[in-house]
């Protein structure tokens, strides 16, 4: 394995959270989700099977805290098989490196997400004059420099298929980050949805503070393609997903869930894209 694995430079904690931090919560026996500060994790896989995969990392400097999770519901010792990224994001990435280091094992983006992932690309920066409330002003301060997963970074299966997830596809939705992807597991109807949309206004400080559940388009201050952004939540919603977990937020489901996604969809130039922002009306950064 790599072992020049590294953080982008501009890594560090960030002081932020919201009420659901710290908190786990067992949405089926093989799948459970858990809150870094204001994002979350999600564990899928049996803990009596004693074979799981962790989909995306947290926040910076939170490695200790998702082993120590990991193994009280898995077992001192135990491993996931894999990492699955949603996105390469500063708050889906935030261990990652030292989980590797730690875990030894091998992680899996999107194509177009694996130059964030290998030092070669920058994500933009993060639009803290774009239309939102305090999160999205306070975003300046987010890291958006590349981390190098090195060889442990590996691409996705283009047939759609999960390494270490047998019942999943992934499923490309981007806008937000260009190798976005959502998860998806038809039998239950089952989605994790990463940022494509999410469940608290993520824009705002008070909202994400207090988790405000409300089916809403992606945080804006990171999404570039507001255009891609829109039709990928069509392609999610056309799903008709049973429940989802997004990456930040509480898990929707049911009618909940239908009705926001059908509202988000209806509404989405109204009430996802700002009013203004640099990356609005721009199709490539
Ligand atoms: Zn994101
Ligand atoms: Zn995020």
């Amino acid at each position: 394995m790599d072992k020049d694995i590294s953080y982008g430079d501009d890594y560090k904690y960030i002081p932020a959270t919201s009420v659901n931090s710290g908190a786990g919560l067992e949405i089926l026996p093989n799948i459970y989700c858990y809150t870094i500060q204001i994002v979350n994790i999600c564990f899928v896989g049996n803990p009596e099977a004693q074979d799981f995969v962790l989909v995306d990392t947290g926040m910076p400097k939170s490695s200790d805290e998702i082993i120590a999770v990991a193994e009280e519901r898995f077992g001192k010792g135990n491993f996931p098989k894999a990492i699955i990224l949603t996105h390469g994001h500063f708050d889906h990435v935030g261990a990652v490196v030292d989980l590797v280091k730690h875990w030894e094992v091998p992680v899996y983006a999107h194509r177009l997400e694996l130059p964030f992932l290998t030092g070669k690309k920058s994500y933009p920066e993060p639009d803290s004059g774009v239309e939102g409330g305090l999160v999205a002003k306070a975003s300046a301060i987010f890291p958006n420099d590349p981390i190098n997963l090195g060889s442990s970074i590996l691409e996705l299966p283009a047939d759609g298929s999960i390494p270490g997830m047998p019942d999943w596809r992934w499923i490309h939705t981007p806008g937000h980050s260009p190798g976005h992807i959502s998860l998806y597991r038809d039998e239950d109807h089952f989605l994790i949805a990463g940022d494509a949309f999410v469940t608290v206004k993520q824009d705002s400080l008070y909202k994400v503070m207090i988790q405000d559940r409300e089916v809403h388009g992606p945080p804006r201050y990171f999404t570039t393609d507001w255009e891609a952004a829109k039709k990928s939540v069509q392609i999610l919603k056309a799903l008709n997903p049973a429940i989802a977990v997004t990456g930040h937020g509480e898990p929707v489901h049911k009618e909940e869930m239908s009705a926001g996604l059908e509202k988000l969809v209806n509404t989405f130039d109204q009430t996802a894209v700002p009013d203004y922002g640099q990356y609005v009306n721009r199709k490539e950064y």
